[in-house]
């Protein structure tokens, strides 16, 4: 494989502007990077060469010749996202543009022992063994679980969800045939959708899970907080001496808000839930009321404090798409200020963003590598 680069600046901002845009024309690279033409071709040439992009169609022009359009390849690299969580193990392989390639879903309730680890190391063997891309293509695995990790990617602070001991990532990492990583699983979730609905704009990503927990991105990059605590709005107080949560504290909004405050009522089956919600099930309306006049609450709390738009994710978020427009009319009813709900979103990922987002780590670095 390509594996020397013309490691000029241009060559990397030029791949960079590409990935960013998704598709342009040679003479936007040049106007916007502010770049002369004959760089931009020999870069683009270079970056042909590597097999980074390719020239694909080409853009309509008004008079005069057309332009091609130069995209990234997706096939260039490829990375590994794992998510472990209480009940099972996923594992998906994402190209350059973070669509799933292949994935796994298993069920593999969590232990911290030796026969897990056995399995584990069992299972990645058995998904990579079915893959036709190269392997070297393969950057690296990013690990995602609920639990707080340092800022060294492979120490866990905090868990309780899962009861992992400090022992995980070196029982995993001398499993496993890449290098790889810990990420907290609401954080790498709400990577993965920042990158989709790439922005410039600050976001927040709630995840609505068996835990609640989310992410701030500026600029597609966590914003870790000084402890890498930051983003825990699943412990936001929001009833005092409310209901207990699983942290010991009370009124969290995590008490009132994890999906298990409405699977609890379908044996823990979430997408039952959705699906007698839709037959209009009155019992399960009212919770569901119940549970959104909370959301409101925190949604309303977090746009006060940040001001942007706020995705739902999670496993609940994967089925609130139809229920958007009433989430949004009781948070407008909430805001002073802008008496609107339209920064609520739904996710785009609706399963496995938490392993996609792990696996965001590894193209980044490639990235920013050129
Ligand atoms: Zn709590």
């Amino acid at each position: 494989m390509e594996q020397t680069y013309y490691k000029t600046r241009d060559f990397g901002d030029i791949y960079r502007f590409i990935y960013q845009k998704k598709e342009c024309s040679r003479q936007q690279i040049a106007k916007e990077l502010d770049i002369s033409l004959p760089t931009v071709t020999r870069n683009l040439n270079f970056l042909s060469e590597s097999s980074l992009i390719n020239i694909g169609g080409s853009f309509r022009s008004t008079g005069g010749r057309k332009a091609n359009v130069y995209r990234c390849r997706p096939e260039a690299r490829y990375a590994l996202g794992m998510d472990i969580t209480r009940g099972h193990l996923s594992i998906v392989l994402v190209d350059l543009k973070l669509d799933i390639v292949d994935s796994e879903r298993i069920s593999f309730p969590f232990a911290d022992t030796k026969a897990y680890y056995d399995r584990l190391q069992k299972e990645v063997e058995r998904f990579l063994g079915r893959q036709v891309v190269e392997k070297e293509k393969i950057l690296g695995m990013g690990i995602s679980l609920p639990a707080i990790i340092k800022g060294d990617q492979k120490t866990i602070s905090y868990a309780t969800v899962v009861d992992a001991t400090g022992n995980l990532y070196e029982e995993i990492n001398s499993r496993i045939p890449y290098p790889s990583m810990l990420f907290n699983d609401a954080n790498s979730a709400g990577l993965a959708e920042s990158w989709v609905h790439y922005s410039e704009n600050p976001i927040i990503y709630l995840f609505l899970s068996n835990s609640v927990g989310g992410a701030l991105m500026i600029n597609g990059k966590i914003f870790p907080g000084m402890n890498w605590r930051a983003s825990e709005f699943g412990h936001m107080k929001i009833i005092p001496n409310g209901k207990k949560c699983y942290c010991g504290k009370r009124g969290c909004l995590d008490a009132y808000c994890s999906a298990k405050k409405l699977s609890d009522f379908t044996n823990d089956n979430l997408k039952e839930f959705f699906e007698e919600l839709a037959l209009g099930n009155q019992g399960f309306r009212n919770v569901f009321d119940e549970y959104t006049d909370y959301l409101a609450l925190a949604l309303n709390n977090l746009r006060m404090c940040y001001d942007c738009d706020i995705i739902l994710g999670g496993t609940v978020g994967a089925y609130i798409e139809e229920y958007i427009p009433e989430i949004r009319e009781k948070a407008a009813a909430l805001d002073h200020l802008g008496k609107r709900g339209d920064y609520i979103i739904g996710c785009h990922y609706k399963t496995e963003a938490a392993a996609v987002g792990a696996a965001i780590y590894y193209i980044s670095d490639f990235i920013d590598s050129l």
